[in-house]
């Protein structure tokens, strides 16, 4: 089997999804070179980080993380462009369970009961045909072994909230954009929600608009990477 492996990668050569230099064989999507070099922002460490003050007086969170720092026409950047565009679900499990590996030394995110990724339309869902979210929150879930549920929440509205606006015109825009199923599954759970790439933080809010009707509930944040707006 290895025979066959070492001969279908001279065949076809594998390439870090980051920088595109071959993968070794014992190397999966990204070199270990790009593993310990890419801008991890270790904003769960922070309280006081950027990604802390986009929430600051609008979602109450317990923690919040992102793995990386986005970074235009960086390699953060390659990462995300195969995930959405080359269909590199995989990819986004694969950087779940990486990130889990630093989370889950962080007290905050052990007490985690639930994650649940932010949901796209299910328009969007159909033509791209996955939800890179969930599978970055699957891969989350394994290595924090906490269950994923991507069926309680549900996108109703199609509206982009990524565009920039002013923080004013946001606020009318994040309602009911989102639905939960389940109320009562929710009730006293501390729940970590998952999105691909916090901007502004309006997606996230406007599921917190959602998720606040619930007794008892509590949030924590992650997502792949951070791009300021700043
Ligand atoms: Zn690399």
């Amino acid at each position: 089997m290895a025979l066959i492996n070492d001969f279908m990668s001279l065949i076809f050569p594998r390439h870090c999804e980051a920088c595109a230099n071959t993968l070794f064989k014992h190397e999966y999507y990204i070199c270990n070179y790009c593993k310990v070099n890419l801008p991890h922002s270790n904003f769960h460490l922070n309280p006081d980080s950027a990604l802390h003050r986009t929430f600051a007086g609008r979602i109450p969170i317990r923690n919040a993380g992102s793995y990386y720092i986005f970074e235009k026409s960086g390699k953060v950047q390659n990462l995300l462009h195969a995930i959405k565009y080359q269909n590199q679900k995989e990819l986004a499990a694969h950087l779940g369970k990486l990130y889990a590996l630093e989370l889950t030394k962080h007290e905050s995110f052990q007490a985690v009961d639930l994650i649940i990724p932010i949901p796209l339309h299910p328009k969007k869902l159909k033509a791209r045909g996955f939800n890179q979210s969930e599978w970055f929150a699957n891969g989350l879930g394994s290595g924090l072994n906490t269950l994923t549920n991507s069926q309680v929440m549900q996108r109703v509205v199609e509206t982009s909230t990524q565009t920039r606006k002013k923080k004013y015109q946001r606020w009318e825009n994040v309602e009911n954009i989102f639905q939960l199923t389940n109320k009562s599954e929710l009730e006293n759970k501390h729940v970590l929600l998952v999105d691909d790439v916090i901007t502004t933080g309006a997606t996230l809010e406007a599921a917190w608009q959602a998720l606040k009707e619930v007794d008892g509930i509590s949030i924590s944040i992650a997502s792949i990477a951070f791009a300021s707006m700043g």
